[in-house]
């Protein structure tokens, strides 16, 4: 087994060599713009293309509704912002209490600039209440959002019925798929959501790049303007290696969906089973709505930043809360909107696991963090609270 141990595949996961084995050529080639005529321009264009129908095929869309982004947090800002903006008479949206900090942030600066932001709360598990979320819906509901599958305790939302209810209204619905796609059936042509965001570097492509798609018909209007790229979405030269990488990691991930679903569930459902064995430990998320690579934890009496760090000095990287909110000593809202307590908030730690790690590996991960525990609970303040 080699060190260090890498589980934290939430916060991103590993370049494929295939998708950097297609990459390189295009980074090493020369200076291909794809909107230029000539036959640099020409291979740029046909590298993106290619990757625009891959990215479309993972999730059953047509090439044209899909457009290059720099990432996730660019696509939900182009969605929720380019939403609103298009149906300027409609003031008021609705979104989720467990968001990513792209959805969440946005709906935030929305609220500044006047509009009325409707927060559905979720349950224990981190669950929307479908009934809730209708409720909340206006005939002046410029959109509502709620994501796909949350990037920290996992719980997979009953996404297709909230579409359909929004559909049946005719209120635009933004879908948070960053965590879902590639982990487990995401197919438009199904669930009928306006626009979707994606990331690569959720699987196995690479950083910096994503894509929203946008269902025909759907009116969203752009953030930036210049040369009109991405059908007028996206002005500014494509990312082309990116582009292709995220086309070949979707590619990949929709031919081995099923064999990832499964390898990744088996070392999920052990660390679960072999973890909350241990004293003080208990699953966060929901028992069996979860992302199959996710496990999350509280463990009672430790702080979460201190564990983590002392998993990285004895070799295995974990998460703790979520990456995107750690760096700042703040509870995660996820975890408060799911009813947790500060004290609960701080002690999470995320577990996530990725096609290239072995059940060697998780088994070493469980036997080494239940001295680590026990030997920060000796030290912690909260030694002697409950949790
Ligand atoms: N949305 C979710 C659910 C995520 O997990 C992330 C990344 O952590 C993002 C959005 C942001 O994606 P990116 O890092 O590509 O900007």
């Amino acid at each position: 087994m080699e060190f260090p141990v890498y589980l934290d595949n939430a916060a991103s996961t590993p370049l494929d060599e295939q998708v950097l084995e297609a990459m390189l050529p295009l980074m090493k080639s020369g200076p291909g713009n794809p909107s230029s005529l000539h036959a640099f321009g020409v291979a740029a264009t046909e590298a993106v293309e290619e990757a625009r129908e891959s990215v479309a095929a993972l999730i059953g869309s047509t090439p044209h509704e899909i457009h290059f982004t720099s990432g996730g947090t660019e696509s939900d800002s182009l969605a929720l912002f380019g939403l609103a903006r298009a149906q300027a008479n409609k003031r008021h949206v609705v979104v989720s209490t467990v968001e990513h900090a792209a959805v969440r942030e946005a709906a935030r600066r929305l609220e500044a600039d006047g509009y009325e932001v409707s927060r559905v709360p979720v349950d224990e598990h981190g669950l929307v209440d479908p009934e809730e979320f209708t409720a909340a819906l206006r005939p002046d509901t410029a959109f509502a959002t709620v994501m796909w599958a949350n990037n920290e305790v996992g719980t997979v939302q009953p996404i297709a019925e909230l579409a359909r209810v929004c559909a049946g209204r005719g209120v635009p619905f933004h879908s948070d798929a960053v965590q879902a796609a590639g982990r487990l059936p995401v197919n438009v042509s199904e669930v009928p959501v306006s626009t979707l965001a994606l990331s690569a570097h959720k699987l196995y492509g690479p950083q910096g790049v994503g894509a929203l798609y946008v269902r025909n018909g759907v009116s969203v209007q752009p953030l930036q303007v210049g040369g009109g790229q991405e059908r007028g979405l996206r002005s500014g030269t494509q990312n082309v290696a990116g582009a292709a990488g995220f086309g070949v990691a979707s590619r990949l991930a929709m031919e081995a969906l099923e064999e990832r679903m499964r390898h990744d569930t088996e070392l999920r459902d052990l660390l679960i089973e072999r973890m909350t064995g241990l004293p003080g430990v208990a699953l966060n998320g929901h028992p069996t709505q979860r992302l199959s690579n996710n496990a999350h934890f509280r463990v009672a009496g430790v702080e979460a930043e201190g564990l983590v760090l002392l998993c990285d000095a004895l070799g295995y990287a974990i998460g703790s809360g979520s990456a995107c909110a750690s760096g700042g000593h703040k509870a995660s809202p996820v975890l408060l909107a799911m009813g947790q307590n500060e004290r609960e908030a701080f002690s999470a730690i995320r577990v996530t696991v990725g096609k290239q790690n072995t059940r060697e590996e998780a088994e070493g991960f469980v036997a080494i963090f239940a001295a680590a525990a026990e030997q920060l609970r000796k030290l912690s303040p909260l030694q002697k609270t409950k949790s």
